[in-house]
């Protein structure tokens, strides 16, 4: 999906808008981190007769496995980004956003990259995940009775002392 941002600086567009999907299933993500289906896109690029304001949606409905327990959950992620564009942002040697050399943008590409900056550095389940047991090594959350019997363990030792 290319806009044409510098047909809209040269004047022969005021706005754009439109929405699309962008198919980023078969491109490379971090470890645990995978994208179920190809994210929906909206944009609305308005030209206000010195920069090109676009703004971005992207939501995607991805599955992260858990750095911790390493079970997989779906979530949806959802980015709102907003640039400024002028002819300095493909102008040059290289561009910081995907630009082609004639003024394209590659919103395609751009979503990807934004997927990517949003990827949290630790991927977790739930925020007070409790990993794995060191007993059985399953998920605790999934629900083993071992931390139960080390107790049990722990006091009936104890009371082995005590007797
Ligand atoms: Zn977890
Ligand atoms: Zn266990």
């Amino acid at each position: 999906m290319l806009l044409d941002v510098q047909k809209m600086t040269m004047g022969a567009q005021e706005s754009q808008q439109g929405s699309f999907l962008a198919d980023l299933t078969g491109q490379e993500f971090p470890i645990g981190f995978a994208l179920k289906a190809p994210a929906s896109a909206a944009y609305e690029a308005v030209f206000d007769g010195h920069e090109v304001l676009l703004r971005l949606t992207v939501v995607c409905e991805t599955v992260i496995q858990c750095d911790l327990c390493l079970t997989e959950v779906q979530r949806e992620m959802r980015f709102q980004p907003e640039y400024r564009l002028s002819a300095r942002d493909w102008n040059c040697e290289d561009p910081e956003l995907p630009f082609t050399k004639d003024g394209k943008l590659d919103l395609t590409r751009l979503c990807y990259d934004e997927i990517l900056l949003g990827i949290p550095s630790r991927l977790l389940c739930k925020p007070d995940c409790e990993g794995l047991c060191p007993v059985c090594g399953k998920p605790v959350s999934a629900g083993c009775n071992c931390r139960q019997n080390v107790g049990d363990d722990r006091l009936s030792i104890l009371k082995q002392l005590l007797s």
